[in-house]
């Protein structure tokens, strides 16, 4: 293999050049002598005076030729290369430093009238030959022979190690002029390159420029592939190409590496890899050629293929998440522009799927969204889109609608699609849906505007009648846009602490005593006077400040408590959300030093929603709580799902019925049914039950006959402040007597 081009200078230019010159002076020369040396011997004086002339003459001649060689010589030591002149008998007539540097081991026999061959045994016979070594007559025989009938340029190695490359020419007198040119570097680039090009871990192939046949493969080309070396180079490059195109180093740009496109190969086997081919140009074999280094990203194009897709998609059920909807929902609105049609936005949320995700697990509930989107796409039209947008709520898109009875007709065949019993794991599982529409134009111009739209118009579908649809209203956003106002003030009342405890009293119903109070939080505002928790403890949820209302009740709550009776508890309600900070554990802590309150005297309450993911964190931090002797009630029972389970998971100090079921107790049987297994599976769990919501003496009196043990309600007081609280315990002290206590507080 060659590389890069070692150009020998053209030898026979530059023979012709010099030559001419001297050879045209000298028969000019004696052409001059001739006629007079005739003219001598007719008149002897002027003879000897024309032998001096002539005599002068040839000197003069001899002078110049001295002087034409001096010239030769002077111009052939300014040659790069090493350069020698053999007459016809193979004798050195002329050579340059270089060439006896070259050749600096016989240096010493060079001479004019010396032969070549003899300098060459005597070269061969010291070793300076190693080609010759054990077959010296036949390599001597050889050398002169390519001497005398000179044809390509070879190459020679000299014992040190360097190798010469000779280009030899015959002169028109049968001599012989010689070129040396040390192309040992050149030919130690081309080992370096050789043993980089076939031990190289990454393919490689060497083609023609012109036309791309393969003329080389490293070994591993040949394994990547799978061809044979052999079937490789019958082949071009765009012969293992899988498309028709270019070769890798057509481009714009010309020279170098580039990798700026991939390419598409076909193996032996008939597998596709992708490439980023590397180029560089270079002389093979004397002729231009590309080497190409081809990386197989096929691994990592696939990984990026599937990085790029879940980065659009929701990996559960392989819809289209909310990014890539938002560009499908532009391209939409854009051709609606332009052809005034109408689009519909349906944001559609499951109704019962937290219900089946708890009590058939997640796997199910997995495969139920995998369902629903199946069945979803199904009523898909090609040019509508649909994406999964979180847990379980899902959009769609449809253009090219005239009016909106369209989307009514779409919403009715989803509501149908979706309200159908999916089979599932062996369970017949039934779930609806709810669906907000919003339409453009109209409900708004761009994707997040309408898809919030239609969000709003869930949300109270969702209050009014889940399983049916609703359109956006302008109204739902002057609602929306409360809710806003709402944050905003509340952020500000937290962060001046204006927020304050109420007190609501819990009734020994046997001993008719105050056995503790619970603190309602209370907003005094400005304008709208008491603001009930209903109305903004949601909002304080969904915008995390619920830790910090959370944080200061707890505080003020330990800190009045600390001001009660001893025997009198307080209780505390905590927000799901208050568990997933972390450090409620540690609040509650603080809460209790700084007021000095005893750990027993605290009552937390929780809903069954907390306990809805069985998540091991809420677990630890209730039994954490419960460690520190406080006492944990579970709030509203009856209302959350599967209430039994959570009573086994965790050991409850307290269970609340649920004011509904307190509600028409007098009246009702079923409740009181409800009551009665309430109140006997706490007396069971040796648990504390308490009625939630007394507000009359039927109730009452029904409930201390099923022997429940607490209860509260407007019967007995409202919420009230702290100052009014004092109060009353002071009042129950003086007249220890329940029905007092009924009297005063109602
Ligand atoms: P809850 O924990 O079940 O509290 C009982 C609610 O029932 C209170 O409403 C109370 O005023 C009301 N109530 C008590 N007796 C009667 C009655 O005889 N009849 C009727 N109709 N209602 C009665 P409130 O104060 O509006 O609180 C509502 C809910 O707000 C609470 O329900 C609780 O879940 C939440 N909440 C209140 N304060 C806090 C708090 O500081 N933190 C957290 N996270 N939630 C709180
Ligand atoms: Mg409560
Ligand atoms: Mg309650």
């Amino acid at each position: 293999m060659r590389v890069g081009g070692a150009r020998m200078p053209n030898v026979r230019q530059r023979k012709k050049k010099l030559k001419p010159a001297s050879a045209r002076r000298k028969s000019r020369r004696l052409a001059s002598l001739a006629p007079r040396s005739a003219n001598s011997r007719r008149h002897p004086t002027t003879a000897a005076a024309e032998i001096a002339r002539t005599r002068a003459e040839a000197e003069a001649a001899i002078a110049d030729a001295r002087k034409s060689h001096e010239r030769l010589r002077e111009a052939i030591e300014l040659l790069p290369q090493g350069i020698v002149f053999l007459d016809a008998e193979g004798r050195y007539t002329l050579w340059n430093k270089q060439y006896a540097e070259i050749y600096s081991r016989s240096a010493d026999l060079f001479a004019p009238g010396a032969r070549l061959e003899d300098t060459l045994r005597i070269g061969v016979e010291r070793g300076d030959y190693p080609q010759a070594a054990g077959r010296e007559e036949e390599w001597i025989a050889e050398r002169l022979a390519k001497m005398y009938q000179p044809g390509a340029r070879h190459e020679q190695t000299l014992s040190d190690g360097r190798v010469i490359l000779i280009e030899e020419r015959l002169t028109g007198d049968g001599g012989v002029v010689g070129l040396r040119v040390d192309i040992t570097e050149l030919k130690q680039r081309e080992a370096s390159f050789r043993l980089l090009f076939d031990g190289n871990p990454v393919p490689m192939i060497v083609c023609a420029l012109d036309g791309g046949r393969i003329l080389a493969v490293n070994d591993a080309a040949v394994e990547h592939y799978g061809y044979g070396r052999t079937e490789f180079e019958t082949r071009t490059i765009s012969g293992l190409q899988a498309f028709d195109s270019d070769p890798p180093w057509a481009t714009d740009r010309p020279g170098d590496e580039q990798a700026a496109r991939t390419w598409k190969h076909v193996r032996a086997d008939g597998s596709l890899i992708d490439l980023a081919i590397y180029s560089r140009e270079l002389i093979y074999d004397e002729k231009p050629a590309v080497l190409l280094a081809l990386m197989d990203i096929t691994e990592r194009k696939r990984a990026e293929a599937r990085i790029a897709f879940l980065a659009q998609h929701d990996d559960l059920t392989g819809l289209p998440n909310r990014n890539l909807l938002r560009q499908q929902m532009d391209d939409i609105l854009a051709h609606a522009r332009r052809s005034s049609d109408k689009v519909a936005v349906l944001v559609l949320g499951l109704d019962n799927f937290k219900a089946v995700n708890d009590s058939l697990g997640h796997s199910v509930g997995d495969k139920l969204l995998r369902a629903v989107a199946k069945r979803l796409r199904s009523t898909l039209r090609e040019d509508d889109a649909l994406a999964r947008l979180n847990s379980d709520e899902f959009a769609m898109i449809q253009g090219g609608l005239t009016r909106p009875e369209d989307a009514v007709l779409m919403s009715r065949r989803l509501l149908e699609a979706i309200g159908d019993p999916f089979l599932l794991d062996g369970h017949s599982v039934v779930v609806g849906v709810t669906i907000g529409i919003a339409m453009a134009p109209g409900d708004g111009d761009d994707s997040e505007m309408l898809l919030k739209n239609a969000d709003m118009a869930l949300s109270r579908a969702k209050n009014d009648c889940r399983g049916t649809f609703s359109f956006f209203e302008a109204a739902m956003d002057a609602r929306a846009q409360t809710r806003r106002k709402i944050e905003t003030e509340l952020r500000d009342a937290v962060r001046d602490e204006r927020l304050q405890p109420y007190y609501q009293p819990l009734i020994d119903l046997s001993a008719g005593r105050i056995t503790g109070f619970e603190a309602l939080v209370r907003w005094p505002h400005p304008q709208r006077g008491m603001v009930s928790p209903g109305e903004f403890i949601p909002v304080a949820e969904e915008t995390g400040l619920i830790n910090a209302v959370g944080g200061l009740m707890l505080r003020r709550a330990c800190k009045d408590a600390a001001t009660w009776p001893d025997e009198v508890r307080v209780a505390v309600n905590l927000s799901p959300l208050q568990f997933r900070t972390g450090n409620l554990l540690s609040i509650v802590m603080d809460a209790l030093k700084q007021s000095g309150l005893s750990a027993k005297r605290l009552e937390l309450e929780i809903t069954e929603t907390l306990l809805l993911e069985k998540s091991s964190q809420v677990l630890a931090t209730l039994h954490a709580l419960r460690a520190l002797g406080v006492r944990i009630s579970m709030d509203d029972f009856g209302t959350g799902y599967s209430s039994l389970s959570y009573l086994r998971s965790f050991p409850f100090d307290k269970i609340k019925i649920d004011q509904s079921f307190v509600r028409d107790l007098g009246a009702n049987r079923e409740a009181q049914a409800i009551i009665r297994s309430i109140v006997s599976l706490g007396k069971g769990l040796g648990v504390t039950i308490t009625a939630e919501g007394v507000e009359t003496e039927a109730e009452l009196s029904c409930l201390r006959a099923e022997g429940c043990h607490e209860g509260q309600g407007f019967l007995f007081s409202r919420a009230r402040p702290n100052e009014e609280i004092v109060e009353l315990l002071r009042a129950q002290r003086g007249a220890d007597e329940p029905d007092t206590v009924k009297a005063r507080v109602a």
